[in-house]
């Protein structure tokens, strides 16, 4: 009989695809469900972006461009970067990807052997565990505790690095905790990098998406010039998850071996996309706070919505737009949980075990909803316990 490989069983698919499935056919069948499941703002993609990227189209952009991502996109990430992270990465450090996923696929793909330890938190992004595991590299999981309101600690990452460690991940602000790491916090952790010369690649794609702290980056001690990698990307603060878009900052050896593992995967990342990049970078920039001021309408309402349901406490998230309840009162486990608010409530949220084991006792909200839809989630989340 044939078989798909080894690596094949390893990679893991995404339980928000899976949960707004489920919540499909339930409203195939006529049921009204209220969706919190999916990681996407609930705005349309600015005008003047939307715009550029057709004026591309109408102008022929259409063909191939460079693997490595178009000129005058990477330039604007050079601003981009030297504006935000206060420093100014070489143009060489530059990639572009269709979407920033590819981006984390294609860092630890050229940084991590089988057999090595890649440090990252958890609960966290699947897509991390998804590559590592094909890899055959071994999870080391770094806990998120609420009492640490959900940040990484660097003694926990100390503790965890062996000979063996290669990579450590870190995502900030957080999905799907919404926790922000401090700038001490984040610097303590580029100094165990570069102690133990180990990677570190740093999920940055929620870095606009901060309520009254402000975002730092780990890959500032070194530029991105040696160990660490900054990703980035379009698809959150400027409302643009269709288009594909993402941007990593590498040192330059990385970035020899990314054009080639481009090439050799995708060709390039469509032209028209990277020119609504283009805009997005150097247009008008009024839409993201004005993005950011209804999201935090919505999260403190949602956070004093869930406080207000008996089992539930929600501690107020600082980044992204996420709300992580604990729900260990309830009596459930968070699938349990999940599934019990998704049928008897008709509100579709994910369980805290998607994203890792220590998401146990916990759902995650993505609040990019309308505040109608979440009032009206807790009241029916209320009414399904009476
Ligand atoms: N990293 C994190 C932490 C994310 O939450 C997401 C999107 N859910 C991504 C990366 C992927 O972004 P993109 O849609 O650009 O591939």
């Amino acid at each position: 009989m044939v078989e798909l490989s080894n690596g094949a069983s390893r990679i893991y698919g995404e339980a928000a695809f899976e949960m707004l499935a489920k919540a499909q056919a339930l409203e195939r069948n006529g049921r009204n469900i209220l969706h919190f499941e999916i990681g996407e703002p609930d705005m349309e993609t600015p005008q003047n972006i939307a715009q550029a990227g057709i004026k591309a189209i109408q102008e022929k952009k259409t063909h191939y461009v460079p693997s490595i991502g178009l000129l005058e996109l990477r330039k604007a990430v050079q601003d981009e970067v030297e504006k935000t992270r206060g420093f100014r990465p070489d143009l060489e450090q530059v990639v572009i990807t269709p979407g920033l996923k590819l981006g984390i696929f294609f860092s630890i793909l050229s940084i991590v052997n089988s057999g090595d330890e890649v440090i990252y938190q958890d609960p966290g992004y699947p897509t991390y565990r998804s590559v590592t595991s094909f890899l055959g590299a071994k999870n080391v999981l770094v806990p998120l505790l609420e009492e640490n309101e959900f940040r990484m600690n660097p003694d926990d990452i100390k503790e965890r690095i062996t000979k063996k460690t290669k990579l450590i991940i870190v995502n900030s602000p957080q999905n799907p905790t919404g926790s922000v790491i401090t700038k001490s916090e984040l610097e303590d952790i580029s100094e165990l990098a570069e102690e133990h010369d180990v990677f570190i690649v740093s999920d940055e794609i929620y870095s606009k998406m901060t309520y009254d702290t402000t975002h730092y980056t780990p890959t500032a001690r070194d530029e991105a010039k040696e160990r660490t990698v900054l990703l980035d990307g379009f698809s959150k603060y400027y409302a643009m998850t269709g288009w594909r878009l993402g941007y990593m900052v590498v040192p330059q050896m990385m970035a020899e071996r990314l054009n080639d593992f481009l090439v050799s995967a995708i060709s390039c990342t469509a032209a028209f996309t990277q020119w609504a990049g283009v805009e997005a970078l150097t247009g008008d920039q009024g839409f993201i706070p004005k993005m950011m001021a209804r999201f935090k309408e919505k999260r403190d309402r949602i956070v004093k919505g869930l406080n207000s349901i008996p089992g539930f406490t929600c501690l107020v998230p600082k980044g992204a737009f996420y709300a992580f309840p604990n729900i260990t009162e309830t009596g459930m486990t968070s699938q349990e949980c999940a599934d019990h608010l998704l049928h008897k409530a008709g509100v579709a949220a994910l369980p805290g075990t998607a994203f890792g084991p220590y998401g146990e006792g916990y759902l995650r909200f993505s609040y990019a909803a309308t505040l109608e839809n979440i009032d009206g989630a807790v009241k029916r989340i209320k009414e399904s316990f009476e």
